[in-house]
């Protein structure tokens, strides 16, 4: 069955929940047993679904979880309160003092303030690499490496890694793979099938998809679910049932939603591009962007979140608020995925340490990421029509 099919009844079971549509919130801590016998037993008896603890999960967090690990392939998905501890705990079950990590250069900020910070205060060393270093990833590999990051497409910049050259190389050295593959959703990328071991959601972003939830998921493959699920009952991280109900709730709807933010980013994205303002898009469902070989070899579809770049005379504060504080349709604020369109400005280069940004021979200016939400696009257009106007205005 097509994942568009799938995503209606994963994780529903209405024949344990009075024959409720979706499964109700349960909220739990205690969860009592009838005999002391049954309580002694209730460690032993711990299948995927059993129900001993609410730090271990509940009814409510497990639909959610077997929802994910459906549509990403994977054995079993684990929760967490945010994506940024989906990234942050298979990392501190998989690494250990005196481990090496390698991280691609364009991941998440707060992914890689965790490795300089965290991490190697814990004796764990990270290289930083080349998101487009595909199969070169081997000359950086040395004994002590236990666990390879990827991002894709990255934060910010949306450089698509060759995700498959990686795997392939780090499965043959007996090494770890993660990826964090909040940007095309569990609809279009599939790391797993891929050869990844473990796939991250933010699923504040896309699979919740209205702005109001926290939540974050990691999806592991059979060989690295047991160390995962380890490092989730050492580390006692656990999500809300309130929060997985509202994400389930979310999830829904996600096929359709993410047709829209597809094509109405790239509808958008062209528009960008043929602007005099604007001296590049990044954007890897367009044909013209060096991402786009590898995106379209692997994904099945595009998110509504790009990046473009306004000439450098525009960088300056009066003129970025002269174009987004007046934007009726584009809110200014972190996060993204929601139903609402997001505008900001921000300064890639910055938060690299291995690769330039821009990258060498590609021009460099004012960098703005748009999230592009459920608004008719003509409308959105014509807000930042606008707002081009306004920056005209300035004679600059
Ligand atoms: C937002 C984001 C995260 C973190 O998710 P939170 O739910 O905000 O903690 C992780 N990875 C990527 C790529 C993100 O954009």
């Amino acid at each position: 069955m097509k994942d568009a099919t799938q995503i209606v009844s994963l994780g529903r079971r209405p024949d344990e929940h009075q024959g409720a549509v979706n499964p109700p919130v349960y909220r739990a801590s205690t969860i009592l047993s009838e005999t002391l016998a049954e309580y002694r037993n209730a460690g032993a008896n711990r299948g995927r679904r059993a129900v001993t603890y609410g730090r271990h999960g509940v009814p409510t967090t497990h639909a959610l979880e077997d929802a994910l690990a459906a549509l990403e392939n994977g054995a079993r998905a684990r929760l967490c309160p945010s994506g940024l501890a989906a990234v942050t705990t298979p990392l501190l079950a998989f690494l250990g003092a005196g481990d090496h990590l390698l991280m691609s250069d364009s991941c998440y900020g707060p992914t890689r303030r965790f490795c300089n910070g965290m991490l190697r205060r814990l004796g764990v060393e990270t290289t930083f690499y080349d998101p487009l270093i595909g199969a070169g990833v081997r000359d950086l590999v040395r004994p002590s490496t236990r666990v390879i990051f990827m991002e894709s497409p990255g934060s910010w910049t949306f450089e698509v890694q060759d995700v498959s050259a990686i795997a392939e190389i780090a499965n043959d050295a007996g090494i770890w793979t993660m990826i964090d593959n909040t940007w095309a959703t569990p609809l279009y990328f599939k790391p797993l099938d891929f050869g990844v071991d473990l796939s991250i959601q933010a699923a504040t972003k896309y699979v919740s998809g209205h702005a109001d939830v926290m939540m974050g998921a990691v999806i592991a493959s059979k060989a690295a679910e047991p160390k995962l699920s380890r490092g989730f009952l050492e580390l006692g991280v656990s999500a809300s049932p309130d929060d997985a109900y509202l994400a389930l709730r979310g999830m829904r709807t996600l096929s359709l939603r993410m047709e829209r933010h597809w094509t109405s980013g790239l509808k958008l994205a062209e528009w960008l591009f043929a602007q005099p303002e604007v001296v590049e898009v990044v954007h890897p469902a367009l044909p013209w962007d060096p991402g786009h070989r590898l995106w379209k070899r692997d994904f099945s579809g595009a998110s509504g979140l790009f990046a473009f770049v306004l000439r450098p005379e525009f960088a300056d504060t009066r003129a970025l608020s002269v174009f987004v504080d007046n934007l009726e349709l584009f809110g200014i604020g972190d996060s993204w995925g929601g139903f609402e369109s997001l505008l900001v400005p921000g300064a890639p280069g910055r938060l690299r340490s291995a690769t330039p940004w821009p990258r060498p021979g590609r021009p460099d200016g004012q960098v703005m990421r748009i999230s592009v939400g459920l608004e008719d696009p003509d409308d959105l257009i014509a807000d930042l029509r606008a707002g081009f106007e306004r920056l005209r205005s300035l004679g600059l």
